[in-house]
């Protein structure tokens, strides 16, 4: 399997930045791209089909961001993606198994660089 057709589930209630990670994920390659508006959704999709990474957003209603890595961050790939400042909030996601941090607001190329280094 080439790194370009891993499954990526992106976890946001916000439409427009799912919209702006998969603009950016598939303008590299990666055809494989999913979405989920909350923890919940996430859960449910992720029964279907286990995705090789998962980029999550942290402030969602339903299910926030730090519950669904208490679940399955020793399971799963998982990305933070959380607003600048919130160092606490990424500490607690290392301390539960996130492997990965993409602080908002980002640039194109550290989204692209963190999920190539993730996916290699
Ligand atoms: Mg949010």
């Amino acid at each position: 399997m080439s790194n370009k057709d891993a499954h990526i589930l992106l976890v946001d209630d916000s439409a427009f930045m799912r919209n702006v990670l998969k603009n950016i994920l598939e303008k590299e390659g990666y055809k494989n791209v999913d979405e989920a508006g909350n923890g919940k959704e996430a859960l449910e999709k992720i029964k279907a089909k286990k995705p090789d990474l998962m980029l999550l957003d942290v402030i969602m209603p339903e299910m926030g961001g730090i519950d669904v890595i208490k679940k399955l961050g020793k399971e799963h790939k998982i990305i933070v993606v959380s607003a600048v400042g919130q160092d606490k909030v990424v500490e607690e996601a290392k301390e539960h198994g996130a492997v990965g941090y993409i602080i908002k607001p980002f640039d194109n190329n550290q989204v692209v660089e963190e999920v190539k280094k993730i996916l290699a």
